[in-house]
């Protein structure tokens, strides 16, 4: 799970560079992968090759809803379809900031790191 990229259109994240968010697979359901397709305003094609293990939709395009909650790895709830664009570089960074706010808060994991560190 090094190397792979966010396919959706005008993101660019990639696991190197953003490893604090998640990455996942299209669902291999036709329907609710038809919603993703969708949803990311994409279309399979020559351009397009969804394969699983390499094409990823990141944890940005979710909403907190998205996720099963109580869980200590970010898990999306079956039926969840990417929600969330960002179109232009000012909002891109706001919601950056926001969003590794709320991946900090929301990973189990690293609140255990945080508490056990002195400070
Ligand atoms: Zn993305």
């Amino acid at each position: 799970m090094t190397n792979c990229f966010c396919s959706v259109p005008g993101c660019s994240c990639g696991a190197r560079k953003q490893p604090y968010l998640s990455y996942h697979s299209f669902p291999t359901d036709p329907d609710q992968r038809r919603q993703w397709i969708h949803a990311i305003r994409r279309d399979e094609g020559p351009d397009f090759c969804i394969k699983t293990g390499s094409t990823f939709v990141c944890s940005r395009h979710f909403t907190l809803e998205d996720f099963v909650s109580g869980s200590s790895i970010s898990r999306l709830r079956s039926g969840a379809v990417p929600s969330l664009f960002v179109q232009t570089e000012t909002s891109m960074s706001l919601f950056n900031n926001v969003f590794l706010l709320f991946t900090l808060c929301f990973s189990k994991r690293l609140i255990l790191i945080s508490s056990d560190s002195p400070t």
